[in-house]
């Protein structure tokens, strides 16, 4: 057995937890639109809707009303980091909803040789939305056939970059 390392969990608000793991500013605009569709994780949202839905919401909270430009601006952006799904309905409309969690769980590398648990997020950048579609797809399937409560989590064996040059060996063995 591998020895298993505490994943460190953040007390802060989730919301902004996810903003930061992703590389996002934190803005009262981000916290809205995250928070709105992690809210409604079944809800798929045309850039219109989403508009219409916060601005009901959002009002009283802090008076600021999303214009348009931002609230694309802000959608893509949480697309691109895989915060979001996108889909295009038969409409060819794009409709976003909040990526499902048991999705985006973390590609990470279990090194065999010095157990190191490494997140491959960048390393896989190049596929991370073929990976996500996959386990999407896999999911649905899944939940169609009555499964349900499911998660995900993609972990890699092998030996890691370092231990396979000898770095590691070395250092350890120093
Ligand atoms: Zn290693």
């Amino acid at each position: 057995m591998s020895p298993v390392l505490p994943r460190s969990k953040s007390v802060t608000d989730p919301i902004d937890a996810l903003l930061s793991a992703h590389g996002l500013r934190r803005t009262v605009a981000a916290r809205r639109v995250l928070g709105w569709l992690l809210a409604h994780p079944d809800t798929s949202y045309t850039h219109a809707q989403l508009q219409v839905a916060l601005a009901g919401e959002g009002d009283a909270a802090d008076g600021s009303a999303l214009d348009r430009v931002t609230l694309y601006r802000l959608i893509d952006r949480l697309t691109q980091v895989g915060l979001l799904l996108c889909r295009v309905d038969a409409s060819r409309v794009r409709r976003y909803q909040a990526m499902p969690s048991s999705v985006h769980a973390m590609p990470h590398f279990e090194c065999q040789s010095c157990h190191r648990d490494s997140p491959l997020e960048s390393a896989l950048q190049a596929s991370a939305d073929d990976l996500d579609r996959a386990a999407q797809s896999a999911l649905e399937a899944l939940k169609a056939l009555g499964y349900q409560g499911m998660s995900l989590d993609f972990a890699v064996r092998g030996v890691c970059a370092d231990c396979a040059t000898g770095a590691a060996t070395a250092a350890a063995k120093g």
